[in-house]
């Protein structure tokens, strides 16, 4: 398991965060491109209601066939994000 590191004096909120893991992250990259950054908003909404299966479907661009395991993983994450105390 990956940790994502961010300086404590400036912690993105849920939604940067949850956008950043829906990018896809990796060390060294510190922001989503313009279109996950757009969907986080609906990603944190959807993981309010603990759905995994909801949040993979909507992280996941393979809708067709259910979400693939790297977006059931990233919503198992996106989730844990959202359940954090603020
Ligand atoms: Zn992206
Ligand atoms: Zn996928």
């Amino acid at each position: 398991m990956t940790t994502i590191v961010f300086p404590l004096s400036r912690r993105p909120d849920k939604a940067a965060r949850i956008a950043l893991i829906a990018c896809g992250d990796r060390p060294g990259k510190t922001s989503a491109c313009e279109s996950c950054s757009e969907k986080a908003e609906g990603l944190l909404r959807i993981a309010c209601t603990e759905a995994l299966e909801a949040v993979a479907a909507a992280v996941c661009s393979e809708l067709h066939n259910g979400a693939c395991a790297e977006c059931t993983t990233k919503a198992t994450r996106i989730l844990a994000v959202a359940g954090e105390p603020a």
